[in-house]
């Protein structure tokens, strides 16, 4: 028998290209293994995770004590339908809401299924809890902003390229910019449910709002009697150095919509989470998912919720985000335009004349790290917050010598 040579990189991406559609535009490397924060491709090369699933891998790749809770799991049951309780249900919702500071857990399983579970949340309370008139209710959301792909959350991006020939679209959205108490002022009315940000705006570049206008929007919503909605999908769970990007601020929200890490990159876990007064509107056949609140699901989000009650991933994303800010902004004026962001989470912002993000990332992944642009000059650099601080130096001087060699 001949042995059949195992497919290189080139064959794996050719069948990509012909078996699936075109939606993403994918840096020619094929991954096979991942631990920690490290992966390996198809021909044995090493890489360092500078993106980690876009914050879908807060804890690296196959945390023991993540796999752990998933195998125990897979040795019990896997899914019994919301037809029927079981028994991690109940404890993940518990544990989740002790963890956030809040009351109630709407589990789903997408961070695009939490928005859409949001709005509607926000919508039946306008209706019930504020009297808002039937179908009118609003929504005031960010320019900007990255909330997810459906057809809804689509209505309201402001990237064209995400909306082109995806219409008609949901109405009942407002946008104003991002930042801007005034405009949020302005669009705010009796009729607004609710206020949907980012806490920071990952895709938008790890755009961190100025000073005091988290604070801002809350005390609007209190005052205008509308609900504020923080989208933590990207920023929660650790990322920025505290459990929530809200809490730097000091400011609560009435609804968080989280995702991403909740799931400790094994599966797909979400959850909108927050007060009993909102939350408390769903009656049963109102909303749902078949897959929502799983037993797999529940048993690896109370794993990542054990691991983040103990405060050290926050700790390490403070103390090694101020380090990757630090060595990030001496590359300032250095092919560097602008460094943005909090714990270990940045946007590189490439300066005038220097390669454009796609080649970056190609670049530094000949360097052996993995990153990602988004929109065109800006890398954005999430790495595990299991990374130790010569992991990090090794990924950082990369992005220097990428961004600064050819100048
Ligand atoms: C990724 C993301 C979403 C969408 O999550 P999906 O799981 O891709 O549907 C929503 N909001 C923010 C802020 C995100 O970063």
């Amino acid at each position: 028998m001949t042995a059949i040579a195992a497919p290189t990189t080139e064959q794996f991406i050719a069948l990509d290209d012909e078996w699936s559609t075109h939606n993403y535009h994918p840096l020619p490397v094929v991954l096979s293994h991942g631990e920690g924060a490290w992966v390996t491709d198809v021909e044995g090369r090493r890489y360092l995770d500078f993106l980690s699933g876009y914050s879908s891998l807060n804890f690296g790749h196959r945390h023991p004590e993540l796999v752990a809770a998933a195998v125990g799991q897979l040795g019990r049951v896997t899914l019994t339908s919301r037809a029927f309780h079981h028994d991690q249900f109940g404890p993940f919702c518990r544990e989740l809401a002790e963890l956030t500071g809040t009351e109630m857990v709407l589990a789903m399983n997408s961070g695009a299924e939490a928005v859409e579970s949001a709005i509607k949340v926000a919508r039946k309370w306008a209706y019930r809890v504020k009297g808002v008139p039937e179908n009118t209710a609003e929504i005031v959301v960010a320019g900007a902003n990255f909330h997810g792909r459906t057809t809804t959350i689509v209505s309201f991006s402001t990237d064209e390229t995400a909306r082109a020939d995806f219409g008609p679209f949901t109405p009942g959205f407002r946008v104003v910019p991002y930042g801007s108490l005034d405009a949020l002022r302005a669009a705010v009315t009796d009729r607004t449910a609710a206020v949907l940000v980012e806490p920071v705006q990952g895709e938008a570049g790890v755009v961190v709002p100025p000073a005091g206008y988290l604070a801002g929007v809350r005390a609007l919503c209190d005052e205008r009697g509308a609900l504020m909605i923080a989208d933590e999908i990207q920023s929660g769970l650790g990322r920025t150095g505290d459990l929530l990007a809200l809490d730097h601020e000091g400011v609560r929200a009435d609804l968080y919509t989280l995702g991403k890490a909740l799931g400790g990159g094994i599966v797909p876990v979400s959850a909108v989470v927050g007060s009993r007064a909102v939350l408390g509107v769903l009656r049963p056949g109102e909303h749902g998912s078949t897959f929502g609140g799983n037993p797999l699901a529940c048993a690896v989000g109370r794993a990542v919720v054990r691991l983040l009650s103990t405060g050290e991933f926050q700790r390490r994303s403070r103390e090694l985000g101020a380090h990757l800010h630090a060595r990030l902004g001496e590359l300032v004026g250095h092919g560097v335009a602008e460094v943005r962001g909090r714990g270990l989470w940045a946007g590189v912002e490439i300066a005038p004349g220097g390669p454009r993000g796609r080649e970056a990332s190609e670049a530094l992944a000949r360097l052996g790290v993995l990153c990602k642009e988004t929109q065109e000059t800006t890398l954005r650099v999430a790495p595990p917050l299991v990374i130790t601080r010569e992991e990090l130096d090794r990924g950082v001087d990369a992005v220097g010598e990428v961004l600064t060699t050819r100048r």
